[in-house]
């Protein structure tokens, strides 16, 4: 079987590497709020350019605290609006409504499956405060008249890095494009910990100060709680297992666009829509791989009988779940057509030539009769 993506091969590369590292932190008696945390956020603020790095518990929690930060700092308040692709994963319309903010849900272009730049605009009204961007699949969405577009009407612009961490727009890495951003480092993210992780990045040095702090029970000083915080840290373990993970992204995340491009040169047959590869291949890190088929249903099968795992990223999008059943009489049709026709295909940095080979040949010989 040719897995969708393969953890234990990923993480069994750096084994010695790993166990040291928890080692150390066993042994160190310090599990929270400690040095292996401090020298992460030094880390990726290094390898981001960017200012602050605060590590938080979860890629959630960082979008979520994100905007407590924003709503405590006055800059917005609840019942304003945030705009987001309608078909994002779930975790970035929960950190809006966590907060009892309104997701502006904002059809993405079919092509790039990332937000649809050209339809912001018209959902802009004077309770507009936010434009969260999602990087899908590991593309960065960004462009010079997005900032402008943010700039005129005096809204922050948010990334949720979660998908597309290494990736650059113009040699700047996404994570520190936007006044801020979230980052996941759920094990099968690019920059995978070996359990939950994220990290809120931003230039901004208040912002960083009160996730921070709203982070650790709205308390900078233990026993004093200025503001009412919640509790979600990155551990000193994940920090160390992300500390060795960091050193080897860029060449991880290399391998991806090899396969990704070899699947782009290879993959022929009419039934199926590639994803497009970027001109400047620094603006994907090809966190997934997603084709498009109205055949989606009849290809995922035949993958599966011949030995080959896919997953659907995502097969319900947010207005049609049950958690949000009051949007569930509306249509968004881009949105609806992308769940109904994706398939994610392996993608990784320990896949074998032979597999993507064997990947290849699968696809080209699939026909809807079969
Ligand atoms: C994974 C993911 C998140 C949430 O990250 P967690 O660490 O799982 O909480 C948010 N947004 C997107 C787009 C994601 O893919």
């Amino acid at each position: 079987m040719i897995k969708f993506l393969d953890l234990q091969k990923i993480n069994s590369q750096y084994r010695h590497e790993l166990k040291h590292a928890a080692e150390e932190v066993i042994d160190s008696g310090w599990y929270l709020l400690g040095e292996r945390q401090k020298q992460f956020e030094t880390n990726l603020a290094h390898f981001l350019d960017v200012k602050h790095v605060v590590g938080v518990g979860n890629g959630l929690d960082a979008l979520r605290l994100i905007l407590k930060a924003y709503l405590e700092m006055g800059f917005m308040e609840a019942g304003d609006e945030i705009i987001v692709p309608a078909n994002t994963y779930i975790a970035t319309i929960l950190a809006i409504t966590d907060n009892r903010l309104t997701p502006v849900l904002v059809e993405p272009d079919i092509k790039t499956c990332n937000l649809n730049l050209l339809q912001i605009e018209k959902h802009i009204t004077n309770r507009t405060r936010a434009i969260l961007i999602v990087h899908l699949y590991g593309r960065v969405c960004w462009s010079g008249e997005l900032e402008l577009l943010a700039k005129k009407h005096h809204l922050k612009l948010i990334e949720d890095n979660a998908q597309a961490i290494g990736a650059k727009w113009n040699g700047i890495r996404s994570g520190s494009l936007g006044d801020a951003a979230g980052n996941s480092f759920y094990p099968g993210k690019n920059l995978g910990a070996l359990g939950d992780a994220g990290a809120v990045t931003t230039n901004d040095p208040v912002l960083a100060e009160l996730v921070r702090t709203l982070g650790n029970y709205g308390s900078k000083q233990k026993y004093l709680n200025d503001l009412q915080g919640l509790n979600s840290r990155l551990d000193e373990i994940q920090a160390a297992f992300l500390n060795v993970k960091l050193k080897y992204l860029d060449q991880e995340n290399q391998i991806r666009r090899n396969v990704a491009k070899y699947y782009c040169d290879h993959i022929k047959n009419r039934l199926l829509i590639l994803p497009e590869f970027p001109q400047d291949n620094d603006n994907h890190v090809w966190h997934l791989f997603v084709i498009r088929t109205a055949f989606r249903n009849e290809l995922q099968a035949y993958l599966f009988e011949n030995g080959v795992q896919t997953l659907i990223h995502y097969p319900i999008p947010p207005h049609k779940q049950k958690a949000y059943f009051d949007w569930n009489h509306l249509s968004f049709p881009v949105t609806e057509k992308i769940h109904n026709e994706i398939l994610s295909i392996p993608i990784s940095p320990v896949m074998e030539i032979s597999e993507a080979e064997r990947v290849v040949l699968l696809l080209n010989e699939f026909s809807k009769s079969l």
